[in-house]
């Protein structure tokens, strides 16, 4: 990769309030029928919320209703709990693939 851009896009992650680069954080979307989703993509469209890559901090936005404030959406509690289990299936995949392009960085 030739062109690396200089500034690295930060986000904040809606339960610990830390900013981050955009790719260490899950993005969660409110899609235009007003789902709510784990978007791994970063592209799908909708207005969208962050969270670092660990289940502590979903959990705090459970907790906290950070998605209903980030998402401008009253999220039903089933969606949470629907919302909390993907985030664990997808975590692991998560942080394998973000450790691959750090190694990528470096080589
Ligand atoms: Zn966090």
């Amino acid at each position: 990769m030739t062109m690396k851009p200089r500034k690295v896009p930060l986000r904040k992650c809606v339960a610990c309030q830390e900013m981050m680069p955009k790719k260490a954080l899950i993005r969660v979307v409110r899609t235009p029928d007003d789902g709510v989703l784990i978007d791994l993509t970063g592209k799908k469209a909708g207005r969208g919320a962050y969270l670092c890559g660990k289940i502590g901090c979903f959990k705090l936005a459970k907790k906290s209703k950070a998605f209903d404030r980030a998402l401008k959406l009253t999220v039903d509690p089933v969606i949470y709990d629907q919302l909390e289990q993907d985030f664990i299936a997808v975590e692991d995949e998560f942080n394998a693939a973000k450790e691959r392009d750090d190694d990528d960085d470096e080589s």
